[in-house]
C-alpha cells in the first residue's frame, strides 16, 4: 500500500499538552498507582441540579431536533442579557450573540473569522495551548510575546504597540488567565485596549473564567470599555469552567452583528448547531442568575481555599516560587533554579513520586509548570509533600 498523505493543516497541528498529560496520569491510575494528578483542566464539581433538570425535561419532551445554527433564540437572548448585566457591555441584541460547541470552539470560529493567510495575531504567553494552533489552522501567524512572572504575566501596553506591524491582525487576551491565574485590572485592560484600537485590531477576549475570582478581584470585558472597543472585540465565554459543564460542549460569542453572521456561516458550515438539548439546560443558568451565583459561590470556596493551600505549599518549596494567581484554578510557579526543562521535571515528577503537572512548554513558558487546584484537598496535602520530596532531591 502507497503511503497514506496527510494533509499540511493535520501535519502541522500540535497535540494538546494538557490533554496528553491528563492522559497519561489517568492511564497510571488505571494501572493501581496512586496518582496525585494536578493536569485536570476542570473542575471537579458535578453540574448543578437546576440545570440538569432543564436539559433532562427537554429530552423528555423531545427537544432532540435541530435548532438554528447560531443557537436557541431564547438561549442567545439569555445571553445578550447577560452580557449587558454581567459583561457591562453596551446594548447587545440576541444577533449578536452565538452559542458554540464550547468556548474552543468560539475561539476557533473568532479567528476564522477575522484573520487570513499572512496575517499576524498577537498572542501573549504564557498562553492557552490552543491559541497559536487555531491561528495557523485559519493560515495566520501567531506571534507570541512572552509576559513572564516579572510582570505577573501580564502584557504590557508598550510590548504590544513595539509588536505591531501593518500585517497584525488580532490581538489575544485572557484574562482570567489559563495558565497562570493572572487578572487584568480595569487599567490594564484600559491601556491594552487603547494601542489595540488604535491600529485597528480586533481583540479576542477569552473569559471563560470570568466568575473565577478571588482577593475581591473584578473582572473587566474589553468590549464594555467604549463603542469602538465593543465593535472591534470578540469576546468568548462558555460554561464549561464557571458551571462545571465542560462535558456538555457549550460555549458562547458576541460580537459586532458583522462578525457574528460571518460565525454563523462558518458554524452552519462546520458543525450546524450546539446540542439543542444541552443549551436548554444552559438557558437554566442564565436565566436563574441568583441559583447560579450560588452554585458559583460555592465552588470559589473550595477553590480560594484550595488555592491558598497550593500557594502556600508551593512557595515554602526552596528554589520554587510563585505567583499568587487571582483567577481560574491555576497556578504556575517558576522551577527554572532546577535546570531542567520543564517536560523533563514534569515526566521525572510523575515517574518519581506519581505527581501530574503539565509542562510549561505547552503554554511557551519553559521556566514553569502548572498546577490545577480543581482538585480534592486531599490531593493537594499529599501532592505538596511528593513535590517537595521530588525537588529536594534534585
Ligand atoms: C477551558 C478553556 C476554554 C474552553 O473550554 P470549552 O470546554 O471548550 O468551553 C477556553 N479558553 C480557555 C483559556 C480554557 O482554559
Amino acid at each position: 500500500m502507497e503511503s497514506l498523505k496527510l494533509s499540511d493543516w493535520a501535519n502541522n497541528v500540535a497535540p494538546s499538552p494538557t490533554l496528553a498529560v491528563d492522559a497519561k496520569a489517568k492511564a497510571l491510575k488505571a494501572a493501581g498507582e496512586d496518582v496525585c494528578g494536578f493536569g485536570a483542566g476542570e473542575p471537579d464539581f458535578d453540574t448543578p441540579a437546576f440545570i440538569k433538570a432543564a436539559c433532562i425535561q427537554a429530552l423528555n419532551e423531545g427537544k432532540t431536533k435541530y435548532c438554528p445554527a447560531p443557537g436557541l433564540p431564547q438561549l442567545r437572548a439569555a445571553l445578550a442579557e447577560k452580557h449587558i448585566r454581567d459583561n457591562k457591555i453596551h446594548g447587545v441584541t440576541a444577533d449578536q450573540v452565538i452559542v458554540s460547541p464550547g468556548g474552543k470552539f468560539s475561539c476557533y470560529l473568532g479567528v476564522m473569522a477575522t484573520c487570513s493567510p499572512g496575517d499576524e495575531v498577537i498572542i501573549p504567553a504564557p498562553y492557552w495551548v490552543s491559541y497559536p494552533e487555531m491561528v495557523k489552522l485559519a493560515g495566520a501567524t501567531p506571534k507570541i510575546l512572552l509576559a513572564d512572572d516579572s510582570s505577573n504575566f501580564k502584557l504590557t501596553p508598550e510590548q504590544l504597540k513595539e509588536a505591531i506591524t501593518d500585517k497584525t491582525r488580532m490581538v489575544i487576551l485572557n484574562s482570567p488567565s489559563n495558565p497562570t491565574g493572572a487578572v487584568y485590572t480595569r487599567e490594564e485592560v484600559e491601556a491594552l485596549v487603547e494601542v489595540a484600537l488604535e491600529a485597528n485590531l480586533y481583540i479576542l477576549s477569552d473569559e471563560i473564567y470570568e466568575y473565577l475570582l478571588y482577593d475581591g478581584v473584578t473582572h473587566v470585558s474589553p468590549a464594555s470599555l467604549s463603542e469602538e472597543a465593543a465593535a472591534r472585540t470578540i469576546t468568548v465565554g462558555g460554561f464549561s469552567k464557571s458551571f462545571s459543564m465542560t462535558g456538555w460542549r457549550l460555549g458562547t460569542l458576541v460580537a459586532h452583528p458583522e462578525i457574528a453572521k460571518a460565525v454563523t456561516r462558518l458554524q452552519g458550515q462546520m458543525t450546524s448547531n450546539a446540542t439543542t438539548f444541552a443549551q436548554w439546560g444552559a438557558l437554566a443558568a442564565i436565566e436563574h442568575p441568583k441559583q447560579s451565583r450560588d452554585a458559583i459561590d460555592e465552588m470559589l470556596v473550595s477553590f480560594d481555599c484550595r488555592r491558598l493551600t497550593l500557594l502556600e505549599g508551593l512557595s515554602s518549596v526552596d528554589g520554587v516560587t510563585c505567583q499568587r494567581a487571582q483567577g481560574a484554578f491555576y497556578l504556575f510557579p517558576n522551577i527554572s533554579s532546577f535546570g531542567l526543562s520543564s517536560t523533563d521535571f514534569a515526566s521525572r515528577l510523575l515517574e518519581e513520586e506519581k505527581v501530574a503537572v503539565v509542562p510549561g512548554i505547552g503554554f511557551g513558558a519553559d521556566d514553569y509548570i502548572r498546577f490545577s487546584y480543581a482538585v480534592a484537598d486531599s490531593t493537594i496535602d499529599e501532592g505538596i509533600r511528593r513535590f517537595k520530596a521530588f525537588c529536594g532531591r534534585l
